[in-house]
């Protein structure tokens, strides 16, 4: 499986874009991934909806690429959210320290701890330490 990108753009904001992601997110995919959605940056789409609904998964490369893509949309004065995120790609975000990709209503969520494996409840950005464990995760 590999990754397939589709996107719908807006006439009243031409500023904007929403991006279908179908597939996967990993390393293979990366390299076609950024060409891709720098075009969309460079074409001036600085405000962009990722649709994940039919994202099977990502990995640390997938997400380091969407870290790198909101670097580059801080600068442009653009911003970048996640729709239909799967749970566990939703808990790898946080695992991983980027809970703050996540929208403020997906708040509160179930997450699992990476480390112990413990279900928790997040109430909504911030630190957050995990009472078995004492993972610290970043919402
Ligand atoms: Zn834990």
């Amino acid at each position: 499986m590999s990754l397939e990108i589709t996107h719908q753009t807006f006439a009243d904001r031409p500023d904007a874009a929403e991006i279908d992601l179908t597939g996967t997110m990993e390393i293979a995919d990366v390299e076609f991934f950024q060409s891709q959605i720098m075009d969309f940056i460079n074409d001036g789409h600085v405000h962009l909806i990722f649709d994940c609904a039919a994202l099977e998964s990502m990995d640390s490369m997938g997400l380091g690429s969407m870290a790198y893509i909101r670097k580059t949309l801080d600068v442009k004065g653009g911003d970048m959210k996640f729709q239909n995120l799967s749970d566990s790609i939703k808990n790898m975000f946080i695992n991983l320290g980027f809970g703050d990709f996540l929208d403020e209503s997906a708040f509160p969520m179930a997450v699992v701890c990476l480390q112990c494996g413990r279900k928790l409840k997040c109430p909504g950005h911030g630190r957050f330490r995990c009472p078995e464990c004492k993972n610290i995760l970043v919402i």
